[in-house]
């Protein structure tokens, strides 16, 4: 018969992954991976067993964000997740040289996605969070008919840059049939680290506006901090402390999980 690219395999048994959930944006640098890994490290702390997939193969950022480069070990096939903060993760950073610039179309990396879901050992979840690449191409139409996820949460800041690109996120969602299951406004108020003043530095509440306007729930604003800034480049997710951006995140995988 003819021969099939690697993104025409049937899709694979995922039953073991636990409810699957994208977390999705329509542009990139609204803070999307941060709040992928913080939700995840959350759950985990919560009881449950989670896996973290990073899909955002051109940018991935997970490994850092939970303090865990290095390569992840496999044989025959398999591949061995990594473990960090709880949770088991796997990311393209785990398994290429480190700098290296994945130069793939569309097709490859959704296969690359497809394989860490599919040749992972990650045993019995009970959530799989996948930090998507930001935009609507071919890595979220793979995802919406291969993997057919439970839902997907939404990252936007207040910008009307930002939200105009979400609800296209929305609509694209809408369109595959993967639930929303809420919006997350990033970045929403700047508190300054030296005087905790308040400044809307790209508005506030637009994203509260449009799930709204969507009838899709809220889950909550995260502040733009220097703390969740510090955290997220330590490798020590935010949630892990008390400050009110940590606050912010708990609050949402809470609202994520009932
Ligand atoms: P995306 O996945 O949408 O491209 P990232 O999660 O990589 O975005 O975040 C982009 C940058 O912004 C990172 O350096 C991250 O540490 C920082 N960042 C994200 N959210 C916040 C926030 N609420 N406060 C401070 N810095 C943030």
């Amino acid at each position: 018969g003819a021969r099939r690219q690697p993104h025409e395999q049937p899709a694979p048994d995922l039953a073991h992954l636990g409810k699957i959930v994208a977390v999705a944006s329509g542009k990139g640098g609204v803070g999307k991976s941060t709040v992928a890994a913080n939700l995840a490290v959350a759950l985990a702390a919560e009881g449950l067993r989670v896996g973290l997939l990073d899909a955002d193969i051109y940018g991935p950022s997970i490994p850092t964000l939970l303090g865990c480069p290095g390569r992840a070990s496999g044989e025959q096939g398999r591949i061995e997740p990594v473990e960090a903060h709880g949770l088991k993760t796997l990311s393209i950073a785990h398994l290429t040289k480190p700098g290296k610039a994945m130069i793939w179309r569309g097709p490859m990396a959704a296969a690359a996605m497809m394989q860490m879901l599919a040749d992972g050992d990650w045993g019995e979840l009970e959530v799989m969070l996948i930090d998507m690449p930001p935009g609507t191409g071919d890595i979220q139409l793979t995802l919406a008919q291969k993997v057919k996820p439970a839902g997907a949460v939404i990252v936007s800041t207040p910008q009307d840059l930002a939200l105009i690109d979400a609800e296209k996120a929305i609509a694209m969602f809408d369109k595959v049939n993967v639930p929303i299951l809420g919006v997350i406004e990033n970045m929403s108020t700047f508190v300054c680290p030296e005087c905790g003043t308040r400044s809307d530095i790209f508005g506030h509440g637009g994203a509260e506006e449009t799930s709204r306007a969507r009838s899709v729930p809220f889950l909550g604003a995260v502040p733009l901090t220097m703390e969740l800034r510090r955290a997220s480049d330590s490798g020590r997710p935010a949630v892990l402390s008390d400050d009110e951006a940590g606050a912010a995140l708990r609050a949402a995988a809470l609202a994520l999980k009932t």
